[in-house]
């Protein structure tokens, strides 16, 4: 008998985890895409997981994503960015992935207008406006905005669950928020939430899009 190498064996439980969540929530497994957040980890990891199967990954450092994405260039991949982002680098990030799941003000939809992209509009859950993320009462300009924009295509909402907070909670308020955009875009009815602490809560809540890192990648290497 061979042993199972822990990457792997990470991956499936956390895959047995996300399935029986659906199986509780009475949803189609089918309908929600996890994405592997690989940030801090080396290519040779995202090449371990794609041999696993993994198609969709995600990162949140331009300096890091854009050497480590150029050097996957020949996986079959989708590259999803998940990080604050700066306005001056957003056109930079824009030309090499394919999602960008935290849009969260008009600079940065100008700044990334033009490129073929699958956009999320990010939203602040927390009382602390110097977060990342729009304020909810922001979200129906910016997508109007981002639904006016050559070659964007906006998806939805995104939002990371308050530190130390009730994560089921901050879900249901991004599934009503999510409820009111689809009014005016009836198309953006993705939800970008759900990490490696509270997946279960957001596939409960709806999530379409989870962005899992530690549970599956290991603990992150040190960094400064
Ligand atoms: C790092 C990161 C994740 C993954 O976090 P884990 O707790 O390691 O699963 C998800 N979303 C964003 C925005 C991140 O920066």
């Amino acid at each position: 008998m061979t042993a199972v190498p822990p990457l792997a064996e990470r991956l499936h439980a956390v895959r047995d985890g996300i399935a029986d969540a659906a199986r509780e929530a009475s949803r189609d497994v089918a309908e929600i895409t996890t994405i592997v957040v690989t940030k801090f980890h080396p290519a040779t990891m995202v090449r371990e997981l794609h041999d696993l199967g993994v198609r969709d990954f995600g990162e949140s450092r331009h300096q890091e994503a854009q050497p480590k994405i150029a050097d996957l260039a020949d996986l079959d991949a989708t590259w999803h960015f998940v990080g604050q982002l700066q306005s001056k680098k957003a056109r930079q990030v824009a030309a090499y992935v394919d999602v960008i799941h935290s849009v969260d003000r008009d600079s940065l939809a100008t700044a990334i207008a033009g490129y073929p992209l699958e956009v999320f509009i990010q939203v602040n859950l927390t009382e602390d406006s110097g977060r990342g993320g729009a304020e909810p009462e922001a979200i129906h300009r910016l997508a109007e905005h981002l639904e006016g924009a050559a070659g964007l295509t906006l998806r939805g909402l995104m939002a990371v669950a308050p530190l130390g907070g009730e994560a089921r909670a901050a879900f249901a308020r991004l599934r009503q928020l999510s409820e009111q955009l689809v009014q005016i875009a009836p198309r953006a009815s993705a939800l970008s939430m759900g990490m490696s602490g509270d997946y279960r809560d957001a596939i409960l809540e709806g999530a379409t899009h989870l962005r899992i890192g530690t549970a599956i990648t290991g603990k992150r290497p040190e960094h400064g």
